[in-house]
């Protein structure tokens, strides 16, 4: 179902194929335009001790360059709520301009209060409704929250996650639902009571004064069907900006996996205008992999482009070696190194299509599609590499030199196709 094709009040604003964007109201966060007719917008969120400065602001200049367009921290203690505008110093000396965003958990009225400087350095604020309070302080430190975003003109998200849940909200609704003739699943009373929390919290923060275009909403399960359906039904009864992301989704493959399959079905369906890929880094793994991740996933639906995408074939019986697999590893690498200074000095380079094929079946048609393509060898051929450029056969590569002879072509080609200007 797609909600702006449902909901005459919705109107496409943004085409993606047969793809549509659902309209949302706009939101600016440290002036990154997240909803309304903006691309969608990739963030991400540090692990540091935030109270540890040097750590914080080295790995939130990792994640901008790898691509972050917003970085989120943890601002949990009275140390790490004066740490945040020393942060934001230390980034500004290193020349990192991105928008930070403070998370708030439990004491989030205390710490905005007690450090006015950090309010003020955070570029948003996220609180949790489930995390807020118990009882009647609940309702007054929510409210407390959302004066200090007005007091210092931020936006907020209310972000609710399903292991944080309102509990008061659950048993309420989990009540209603008994009540009914006919009772809904426990688990769709859960979804409710999610969306429920989003929305209500919603009503009050502007009901306190909080501007509509300065809240947007997430829902935040771990299941698939959950998160779609929560989604669905999220963007269906309301028109804030959206932030999209399964929690909790796990490490390495299954994670990726798990983070793509919901995105991308809601993303298809026009819903979400931020996303966050929440991967558990596998030891040793940059923090910044689910960055490139959130960015690749746009990238291959055709809704953003990043860096240069590298096609490559699986490889099979007819691939002589691994010398195949080194070259696309090796040309993945290298554009995505070159991508921070080329997006200053080269835009449109984001755009480049490359292929790097394994043997004849496929290779020379493959690497005509892209940009610039080669074909290496299989088992039989001559030992000779084809290189297509604009799907002209450009030149023939042979011997040891042939990876950094190819990435000497990628270069020069970005260098004379995209000029500084952006001329074309
Ligand atoms: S292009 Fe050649 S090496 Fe690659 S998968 Fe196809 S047949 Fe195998």
């Amino acid at each position: 179902m797609n909600h702006n094709n449902s909901d005459p009040k919705r109107p496409a604003s943004v085409a993606y194929g047969s793809a549509a964007r659902r309209t949302s109201v706009g939101v600016s966060v440290g002036g990154v335009q997240i909803g309304g007719d903006a691309p969608i917008v990739v963030q991400s969120m540090t692990n540091t001790d935030t109270a540890d400065i040097a750590a914080t602001v080295s790995q939130i200049a990792e994640l901008k360059r790898a691509g972050s367009e917003l970085v989120r921290i943890t601002v949990n203690t009275a140390e790490a709520a004066a740490a945040v505008p020393r942060i934001r110093d230390g980034l500004a000396q290193r020349g990192v301009e991105v928008p930070l965003i403070g998370d708030f958990h439990y004491n989030g009225h205390q710490l905005l209060a007690n450090e006015p400087a950090c309010a003020q350095a955070l570029a948003k604020y996220r609180i949790n409704p489930g995390n807020v309070g118990f009882g009647q302080k609940r309702d007054r430190q929510f409210a407390a929250i959302i004066e200090a975003a007005i007091a210092n003109h931020k936006p907020v998200r209310i972000g609710v996650n399903w292991g944080s849940l309102d509990q008061a909200l659950l048993a309420r609704l989990m009540d209603e639902n008994a009540a009914r003739s006919q009772p809904w699943e426990a688990s769709a009373v859960v979804r409710e009571a999610l969306v429920r929390s989003a929305l209500d919290s919603a009503a009050i923060a502007e009901e306190i004064g909080l501007p509509r275009d300065r809240i947007i909403l997430s829902c935040k399960v771990s299941g698939v069907q959950d998160l779609i359906a929560v989604y669905r039904e999220l963007a269906l009864r309301s028109d804030h900006a959206l932030h999209l992301g399964l929690t909790e989704a796990g490490m390495g493959s299954k994670g990726i996996v798990a983070s793509s399959a919901a995105m991308a079905v809601l993303l298809q369906e026009g819903i979400g205008d931020t996303i966050r890929v929440s991967l558990t880094p596998e030891p040793g793994q940059a923090r910044s992999a689910e960055v490139v991740v959130a960015q690749e996933l746009l990238q291959t639906m055709g809704m953003r482009s990043f860096t240069p995408l590298v096609t490559a074939c699986p490889g099979c019986g007819r691939t002589t070696s691994s010398f195949f697999q080194e070259l696309a590893k090796r040309v993945t690498d290298h554009v995505r190194e070159r991508m921070p200074s080329w997006r200053l000095t080269r835009p449109g380079a984001e755009d480049l299509s490359l292929a790097v094929m394994g043997c004849i079946v496929n290779g020379p048609g493959e690497s005509r599609h892209a940009h610039i393509g080669i074909s290496l060898p299989g088992t039989g051929e001559s030992p000779a590499a084809p290189v297509f450029i604009d799907g002209q056969k450009h030149c023939t590569l042979r011997g040891e030199g042939i990876t950094d002879e190819f990435l000497r072509i990628i270069d020069h080609y970005v260098d004379t196709r995209f000029g500084s200007d952006g001329s074309d």
